[in-house]
């Protein structure tokens, strides 16, 4: 098996990416006006007909989707196709408030789990690999969409699921798994177990994983990387768009590679709507040119990052996605500065003694927001002098102001107090009632 999973399209020059963009969108932008009233009612309000988009370039004048109308729409309100043409429901894990559901037709799922091996492959996955899925199975898209890419690609599959971990470890080391599909903090917390049931890198097979679903930080993946002996990789999705395998990433591991021929990425000003040219921060918008029955068009993510078009080492030409840097929801705003949670995790994992395990805690007392940041003691430090924890505590509220500009109480709690989590980690808490 090469380097790619389907070279043509990987590789494919930009002039002809542009033109399979175009066509698919043009027929695309047609299906939705005849089959989504809800859409063709924005198309209306917008005074956009499909006769006005006649490639790419006309795309801007579509109108957004947001998760606010998948809400309204709930749960037939934007199918594309008839029931009977459905084969599938996902779900979103409901990080942010009301679950939504999308539908499948068997086309759409062949081409999710073909985006899926794509990742696989760039992670240097083939047939003789043994690939031990740890995502949630279920209505969560990580375990199916993993678990499909696995299959295209001739991998022995293990649908483990997450959850019992010893068991997850017993079954890496006994049939030798040699990649590991799963969040970014179930990943770390598989490796942290290894090691206390006195095993490490040494003493498994894995080579590689693919990790995704939630924001995680440089600094993690390399912990990641140290605790596991592997390559981590990152793989990004939303249920909306199918699930995991919109973009992943190469042996270059400097952004995701976003699978065009399926997905136009664009990037807007949140606030605005303006596109951004590209290398600007901004929020990341889908449309998808292939979906059948659940075809969004313009949908905001939410997710804020920037695009590049930079040749990239490995051959593909596909644009490629920096780590989303947080929501545009997921954005604290804490004595009115903006916080998002992967700068405090960067700031923890810069530091050797502290543990990447944290969560903040805000509330409001006295009209005045409080910022707490609970920090996990590593092992070694908790049998530390108090001295020693104090000089740690210190290190850490320093750097933090000198982040974000405002203070936090940190607050070093005993090794293994915060609750682990098997899928989406939770790291905040927010006590304060705004709304
Ligand atoms: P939700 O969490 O909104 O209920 P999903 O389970 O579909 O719904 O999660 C999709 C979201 O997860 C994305 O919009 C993004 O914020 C986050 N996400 C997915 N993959 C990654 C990744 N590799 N890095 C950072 N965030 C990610
Ligand atoms: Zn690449």
């Amino acid at each position: 098996m090469g380097r790619y999973w389907n070279e043509e399209i990987e590789c494919m020059p930009r002039e002809q990416m542009v033109k399979l963009q175009s066509e698919r969108l043009v027929a695309q932008v047609k299906h939705v006006w005849d089959n989504v009233p809800y859409y063709r009612k924005l198309m209306e309000e917008k005074g956009v007909t499909p006769e006005d988009i006649k490639g790419i370039e006309d795309l801007h004048k579509l109108p957004f989707l947001t998760k606010a109308d998948l809400r309204d729409a709930y749960p037939y309100g934007l199918l594309a196709k008839p029931l009977a043409d459905c084969v599938r429901i996902q779900s979103t894990s409901g990080t942010t408030g009301k679950r939504v559901v999308a539908f499948y037709t068997q086309k759409d799922l062949d081409i999710w789990e073909d985006c899926c091996a794509r990742a696989i492959v760039a992670a240097g996955g083939t047939n003789e690999d043994v690939c031990q899925v740890c995502y949630g199975y279920g209505l969560f898209t990580g375990g199916p969409g993993l678990n499909g890419g696995s299959h295209k690609v001739g991998c022995l599959t293990l649908p483990m699921s997450s959850g019992n971990t010893e068991r997850q470890i017993q079954f890496m080391m006994d049939l030798g798994s040699t990649i590991l599909c799963c969040t970014p903090s179930y990943a770390a917390y598989i490796g942290e177990s290894l090691h206390k049931m006195g095993y490490g890198p040494d003493d498994i097979k894995l080579k590689a994983g693919i990790f995704g679903a939630e924001p995680w930080t440089e600094e993690m993946r390399h912990e990641i990387e140290r605790l596991l002996g592997i390559k981590a990789y990152d793989i990004y999705g939303l249920t909306e768009t199918s699930g995991p395998g919109v973009s992943f990433e190469c042996e270059e591991q400097t952004g995701m590679h976003i699978n065009e021929d399926h997905f136009i990425a664009e990037i807007i000003d949140p606030d605005t709507g303006e596109v951004l040219p590209e290398g600007s921060k901004g929020e990341l918008v889908f449309t998808s040119i292939t979906k059948e029955a659940f075809p969004l068009l313009r949908y905001r993510t939410r997710d804020i990052c920037i695009l590049t078009r930079e040749k990239c080492s490995c051959g593909r030409t596909l644009v490629k996605m920096t780590k989303p840097m947080g929501r545009s929801d997921d954005m604290l705003i804490i004595k009115g500065v903006n916080v998002f949670p992967s700068q405090i995790e960067s700031v923890l994992l810069k530091m050797s003694n502290a543990s990447p395990n944290y969560q903040i805690v805000v509330d409001r007392v006295n009209n005045t927001d409080t910022f707490e940041i609970q920090v996990e003691l590593t092992d070694e430090m908790f049998s530390d002098t108090i001295k020693s924890v104090e000089a740690v505590e210190k290190k850490i509220g320093e750097d933090i102001h000198s982040m974000l500009g405002i203070r936090a109480k940190i607050r070093l709690v005993e090794p293994n107090s915060i609750p682990r989590s098997e899928g989406k980690a939770q790291r905040v808490i927010d006590r304060r009632k705004l709304v």
